[in-house]
């Protein structure tokens, strides 16, 4: 049977729900039960994919080809669970949705309103897709009090209503801050938030309280007192030293043991999170260090390369190192400052990207690794980038370029027009296509050569690797670049699109088109993380 839990935010954002969620899922996979996890976005983009990273964070893409909330990022590392388009949702999705729907005429001359019809959507998505899960965890974005989170604050009420009231729970996320000229703990953020979650018709049954401190008991029984909860279920949540450690933290405040009570489940299981003491003691208490510059254009937020700064600890994990990011923003890079930035960096990284700002900082960047024996790893733009440094550095084509920028004469890196999908359909796309949703999104297979080197990581034939790109690296010059040593290592099933690129006599060199980093798993880092951050490693010593 399904139970649902829905997971609200009060007080203040970033009190970090997503990693709540993720954490509580996690406890409850190591009780036995099977979980799903769920974001509701209240604004009205259809998805993040074209929200810039300094408004919305990094976009997550799944296997099933969605640009998604980066908190399913999360949810797939702490549960290992393979996120899908049906576990993200957003204001827009819906009144698309629903406006699409009233075009047609299909609701029958009725007055669209948001009580029944916007709440109904959201409700269809929220038990939409599931198999047999035991627990599905939905968390509501943004802060109770918002004007655009009250449909969806609205349709979870009715759920509960709908659904029997022992088969869902409401957990509040909320901040009791201290204040530091009084010296105290300070409640009352926390019983607004719940005064206002409660006039919108939800009682939470668990409070989950941020703050930096321990919460005396006598404090934790005035916010129950106040917001009419259990006192037991008033749980603090200090401030962790590592990510890792909430799901230990959670465990020892008895989060786990409160929910399964609230549904009526064996609470006598005491569950082992080794898992996570390993993983956190790794993070925390490393045996070295490795120091990777990361050249990029967001560098001011770290939330827009999430899933990268996970992959990159990862790689550390696995290693035994701590990885130290040193962020270098592509523009004010060039050939005469590069060394100054980049010659103490162990490793360089250019991630994902779009656009032409800052390209030629990259491209510089990358210039020095293949050139100074500095192991480069290039993600998606990164290699499309390193393919247009050696077409100009390596084949002589000076005005080598992509025609994703203005000033493109020769498009080593061109605009994808067809490629075909896993099902052998093509899609086509053309310089006039919408800008939302139209990449190459998703799981694509690609095919390893033999006896290359990212042949001898993957220790496999075949992958299967997330996109998203609208260009791709041009073809027609890969038995040019061959003889001079940079080999195109993998490539799409059909043979067309160059999905890796390698350089034979360098330490370590490797673009790939895809982005690894969406699928790596602190219990389980991904190969090529693990093998460039050991490349690293074997640089310093
Ligand atoms: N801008 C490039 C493209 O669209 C690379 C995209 C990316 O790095 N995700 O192909």
């Amino acid at each position: 049977m399904a139970r649902y839990i829905f997971v609200t935010g009060g007080v203040v954002s970033s009190l970090g729900k997503g990693l709540a969620s993720a954490s509580l899922a996690s406890l409850l996979q190591h009780h036995g039960y099977k979980v799903r996890i769920r974001k509701l976005d209240p604004y009205l983009n259809v998805d993040p994919g074209t929200m810039s990273p300094y408004q919305h964070g990094e976009v997550y893409v799944t296997d099933d080809g969605a640009e998604t909330d980066l908190d399913l990022g999360h949810y797939e590392r702490f549960t290992g669970v393979i996120s899908k388009k049906s576990d993200n949702i957003t204001s827009g999705q819906v009144y698309q949705k629903i406006i699409n729907k009233e075009r047609k005429g299909e609701y029958l001359g009725a007055t669209v309103q948001v009580i029944p019809h916007v709440t109904n959507e959201i409700k269809k998505f929220i038990s939409n897709d599931l198999d047999d899960e035991e627990f599905i965890i939905c968390e509501i974005g943004g802060t109770i009090g918002d004007i655009e989170s009250l449909p969806f604050v609205e349709a979870i009420r009715q759920f509960h209503n709908d659904n029997g009231h022992n088969n869902s729970l409401f957990m509040h996320v909320t901040l009791v801050p201290f204040i530091a000229s009084s010296g105290e703990l300070k409640t009352k953020p926390t019983q607004h938030s719940v005064k206002e979650l409660r006039s919108l018709g939800i009682q939470p049954n668990i409070l989950l309280c941020r703050s930096d401190r321990e919460i005396p008991q006598e404090e934790r029984k005035k916010i129950g007192l106040f917001c009419n909860v259990q006192d037991g279920n008033v749980i603090q949540a200090i401030n962790a030293n590592s990510i890792y450690e909430v799901p230990i933290n959670f465990k020892n405040e008895g989060l786990d043991k409160r929910v399964l009570e609230y549904f009526n489940l064996d609470t006598g299981k005491e569950i082992d999170l080794k898992m996570w003491s390993q993983v956190s003691k790794h993070v925390l208490d490393p045996e070295g260090k490795v120091t990777i510059g990361i050249v990029g254009k967001y560098t001011g937020l770290a939330d827009a390369y999430k899933s990268l700064n996970e992959a990159l600890s990862h790689g550390g994990i696995f290693n035994n190192v701590r990885v130290e990011l040193k962020w270098i923003e592509s523009e004010s890079l060039n050939e005469s400052n590069v060394f100054e930035h980049l010659s103490n960096c162990d490793g360089i990284l250019v991630p994902g990207g779009f656009g032409e700002r800052g390209a030629e900082g990259k491209i510089a960047a990358i210039k020095f690794a293949r050139e100074n024996n500095t192991p480069y790893f290039g993600i998606c733009f990164g290699m499309q980038l390193a393919v247009i440094e050696m077409a100009r550095n390596i084949l002589d084509i000076k005005d080598a370029n992509s025609s994703e920028f203005s000033n493109c004469s020769n498009s080593i890196v061109g605009l994808m027009t067809e490629w075909s999908t896993s099902d052998n359909n093509k899609e086509k796309r053309t310089e006039e296509s919408d800008l939302g949703g139209t990449m190459r999104l998703g799981s694509y297979e690609a095919r390893l050569k033999k006896n290359s080197k990212i042949h001898s990581i993957y220790k496999n034939d075949i992958i299967n690797e997330r996109h998203r790109h609208r260009y791709e690296v041009n073809n027609k010059f890969s038995e040019e670049f061959e003889k001079k040593g940079v080999i195109f290592s993998g490539y799409s099933p059909d043979g067309v699109l160059p999905e890796t690129v390698e350089l034979k006599e360098h330490p370590w060199f490797i673009g790939v088109q895809y982005h690894p980093e969406l699928k790596s798993k602190p219990f389980e880092p991904h190969p090529l993380f693990k093998s460039f951050i050991e490349a690293a490693k074997n640089k310093t010593q």
